[in-house]
């Protein structure tokens, strides 16, 4: 049994201040983490206020990324040692941002998928194809490939216990949202290639989130799908109330 997992990724917004007002305006009203765990993916300075906020809270946290090493010289780089120090559970990798802006390659994701589970916490793996490659019939192969670069050396039990988020990357921020039987035909696809990479119980344990533009208006039908079990969210759930919507799907 997965249990749905609804992220909010902040991206380059929010203040530790306005990160304070975010938490004072969700407390009490999240789901049980039993029923859906809920997480937010915030800048490396707004961590701090959110963990101490996670400490007596059903919210979990995530960074946005981190480095492969836990210590060195690599100026401006956030250690994955540190995140998990501070009490971060989650460390989202791999996102088209940064892939795209930031020359991330599938190879850096590994080495970043290995570090967080050497460092006793959970990646969320992005994929995602572009509208170019989806109209090219190559969006599945393209998947494929990325899942298996992202996924090489870790143990079928590290594989069971993370988080794969497919966001194709002509939905996010775009406000066009996949049709929810897009989204599960590619989250499905995932599914069957971790089978193949790993066996039926991997594949049955790993739970798979969708983004881009998601929002209280689509939740529920992209929820209702058998192999989607959460979703990875970026613009609506930087409002509080819009947040709690997400969460609260299911009522
Ligand atoms: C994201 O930030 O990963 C994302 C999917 O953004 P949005 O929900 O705004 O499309």
């Amino acid at each position: 049994m997965r249990t749905p997992i609804i992220a909010g990724n902040w991206k380059l917004n929010k203040s530790p201040k306005e990160t304070q007002e975010f938490v004072d305006a969700i407390a009490g009203k999240l789901p049980a983490a039993s029923k859906v765990e809920t997480v937010i993916a915030a800048p490396a300075v707004d961590l701090p206020a959110l963990v101490a906020f996670a400490k007596n809270s059903e919210l979990k946290t995530a960074a946005e990324n981190c480095y492969f090493e836990d210590e060195g010289a690599f100026t401006g780089e956030t250690s994955p040692k540190v995140l998990s120090e501070m009490g971060v559970d989650y460390v989202v990798i791999g996102h088209s941002e940064r892939r795209g802006y930031f020359h991330e390659t599938d190879e850096d994701i590994n080495k970043k998928a290995k570090a967080i589970f050497r460092n006793n916490m959970t990646p969320i793996i992005c994929c995602g194809e572009t509208l170019e490659q989806r109209e090219a019939g190559e969006a599945e192969g393209w998947i494929a490939g990325q899942i298996k670069a992202a996924l090489d050396g870790l143990s079928a039990e590290q594989v069971a216990s993370l988080v794969i988020a497919y966001e194709p990357i002509w939905a996010i921020g775009t406000g066009k949202t996949a049709t929810a039987d897009q989204a599960e035909e590619m989250c499905a696809h995932i599914r069957k290639t971790v089978a193949s990479l790993y066996n039926e119980a991997t594949a049955a344990n790993v739970r798979i989130q969708y983004g881009g533009s998601v929002k209280p208006a689509n939740v529920k039908e992209i929820m209702s799908k058998e192999d989607i079990d959460g979703g990875l969210i970026g613009g609506a759930a930087l409002v509080p109330e819009s947040f709690l919507e997400l969460a609260n799907y299911q009522d």
